[in-house]
């Protein structure tokens, strides 16, 4: 039976099941559905920069515009407005001028997985929810597992990188609280460099670990954990009678995309007997890279790894995943409660391993884009990308005008604009206004960070789409608008020098 498509309001209490996707609204999906993918794709079509460049004031007067309380209009009128407000003004990672965060263009097989992991809403808590969901999931997790080295692997599809490592750093508490009888959790310490992620830090605090739990461990000059100085950082935590909880290293720092040397620091925290945690967030791409699989040797010594296949393997947000050497150490936390899976059931149940209860099944998107560019395909992307970020270093290295910074192992670049006889202040302070100047034409985004304390930019490569004659526009806006700042000084005269 075809339900007409209604823009007019239900009559009052009157239940509006016509929206509901079901057998009788199949035809209705089918329209949606498709106005909608000719809406998107319609803008990928005709959008030329990463951002309309519209100001937040603007559109903050657009969404407050929008009378939530008012009666429905229907799906067609919604999913307009869905294209006008949200669309139209949204920030597109696949422009080759998008070179700020870790943020990656999207395989279209996952996208349109994406579109039936929401149609049949599965959630992979319990089996019997969610099915050969589950079995999917369980044989991408040994796939990643495999790939990692792992013989005996397990893991679990997380939200990102975060909960990841959140999950990472309760599995190592509880080993090692375990291991220590006696000990508390404020005698843990976390061993870290000043490079992880931000998250390390919160999820000690998460945790309830003592405030002064994360040390810092030294590092070299590209901000990668020195070995020797993990020995002597793990001798300082057994003089001070705390236990070492974890070692954190990182594959892909998020700025510099530097990766720690994992084989040596195995070596240390095997001779210490220390959880080895790798958060390969950013670096996972290597895992299927056909020419750079050797730069995350070791980490099959690794205890547990964090991989986000939502920066590395073009999925849509969300796609992560926690992977364990031993997969009964994913049992150290598990909980069950009689109504979902009680004790002692023999269906695997992956709410048993995982800190979410209701759980998104989004490995269908990684299962869609594997099976259709296989491993090697994702990989060569990967490569690409790699290989892209040399060939703009190259570019940066050789630009007069421009300083490179640092090199990386996987895709960042980090410069600043300086031409001889800009002084250090000056260059430092025009750092935030040339992003700022660039986000508000919406023609270029790049990032801002620090490195060895002072700002730079930073472009993070993530397409492997986007050439070389694409990242010079893009630093060549950075020229013009920097030299506009330094010649008038203000943001009016840049602006005018970066708009069309
Ligand atoms: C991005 C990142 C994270 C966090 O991942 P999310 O998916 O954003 O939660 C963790 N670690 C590293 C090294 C990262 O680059």
């Amino acid at each position: 039976m075809r339900v007409p498509q209604r823009d007019v309001p239900a009559a009052g209490g009157v239940p509006r099941v016509h929206e509901l996707l079901s057998a009788a609204t199949a035809d209705a999906y089918v329209d949606a559905m498709r106005g909608t993918v000719d809406r998107v794709a319609a803008r990928f079509r005709t959008t030329t920069q990463p951002f309309s460049g519209a100001s937040r004031e603007h559109l903050q007067a657009l969404v407050d515009a929008v009378d939530l309380d008012g009666p429905g209009r229907g799906t067609a009128a919604a999913l307009r407005e869905v294209d006008e407000l949200f669309a139209q003004h949204a920030v597109w990672f696949h422009d080759p001028a998008y070179t700020a965060h870790l943020n990656c263009p999207v395989a279209v097989p996952a996208v349109a997985a994406e579109a039936v992991i929401a149609a049949v809403n599965a959630s992979v808590d319990t089996y019997d929810q969610s099915t050969v969901g589950t079995l999917m999931e369980r044989r991408l997790v040994a796939w990643t597992a495999g790939r990692i080295g792992f013989l005996a692997g397990g893991g679990i599809f997380t939200s990102g990188g975060t909960q990841s490592n959140l999950q990472a750093l309760l599995l190592a508490r509880e080993h090692a609280l375990a291991s220590a009888p006696g000990a508390a959790g404020r005698d843990l310490v976390v061993l870290a460099t000043a490079s992880s992620h931000f998250s390390v830090q919160q999820s000690a605090r998460l945790l309830g670990l003592a405030p002064d739990a994360v040390r810092l461990v030294p590092v070299d000059e590209q901000g990668r954990m020195r070995p020797d100085a993990l020995a002597i950082a793990l001798r300082h935590v057994e003089e001070d009678a705390r236990l070492p909880m974890v070692v954190v290293a990182t594959a892909g720092t998020t700025d510099r995309g530097c990766v720690d040397p994992l084989a040596a620091i195995a070596d240390t925290c095997d001779a210490a007997d220390v959880w080895l945690h790798v958060d390969a967030a950013y670096g996972c791409g290597l895992l299927v890279s056909r020419t750079r699989r050797h730069l995350l040797d070791g980490v099959e010594r690794a205890r547990s790894v964090t991989v986000d296949f939502h920066k590395a393997f073009f999925q849509p947000v969300s796609s992560s995943a926690l992977v364990v050497r031993h997969a009964a150490d994913l049992r150290l936390v598990a909980h069950h409660a009689d109504y979902l899976n009680p004790a002692g059931e023999q269906e695997p149940n992956q709410v048993d391993v995982s800190l979410q209860t209701t759980r998104r099944f989004d490995a269908l998107k990684l299962w869609a884009t594997l099976r259709a560019l296989g491993a090697d395909g994702i990989g060569d992307m990967v490569d690409a990308t790699i290989d892209l970020a040399a060939a703009v270093h190259r570019v940066v290295g050789a630009d007069p005008d421009l300083r490179l910074l640092s090199p990386t192992d996987l895709s960042t670049v980090m410069f600043r604009y300086q031409p001889d006889g800009l002084d250090d202040a000056r260059a430092d302070a025009l750092v935030a206004q040339v992003r700022r100047v660039l986000f508000d034409s919406g023609r270029a985004l790049v990032a801002r960070t620090t490195v060895d304390g002072r700002p730079c930019l930073k472009l993070t490569l993530l397409n492997p789409a986007t050439t070389v004659a694409d990242v010079r526009r893009v630093l060549e806006l950075v020229r013009q608008a920097a030299a506009a700042l330094v010649e008038g000084g203000d943001l009016l005269a840049a602006d005018a020098a970066v708009a069309r």
